[in-house]
């Protein structure tokens, strides 16, 4: 996995993929943020109804 100093934001890489915005993808999504990892949290329903 990238460094965020190493990433391309020109380049559309992901460091990860979270599926489902339940509590878990929520927090596993903040804390990628809070890490800078870019990511995508894919929810096929409604986001936080959990
Ligand atoms: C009827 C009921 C009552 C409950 N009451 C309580 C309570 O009072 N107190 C308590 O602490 N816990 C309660 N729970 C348990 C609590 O809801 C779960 O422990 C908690 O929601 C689990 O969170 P999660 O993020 O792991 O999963 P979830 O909340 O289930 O979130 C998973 C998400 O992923 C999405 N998803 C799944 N597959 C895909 C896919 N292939 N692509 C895209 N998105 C996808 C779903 O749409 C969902 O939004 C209850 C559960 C039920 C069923």
């Amino acid at each position: 996995m990238k460094s965020p100093q190493q990433m391309d934001d020109s380049v559309d890489v992901l460091d990860a993929v979270v599926i489902g915005a339940g509590w878990a993808g929520l927090g596993v999504s903040y804390w990628l943020a809070r890490r800078g990892l870019r990511h995508r949290v894919l929810e096929r329903g409604r986001i936080g109804e959990t």
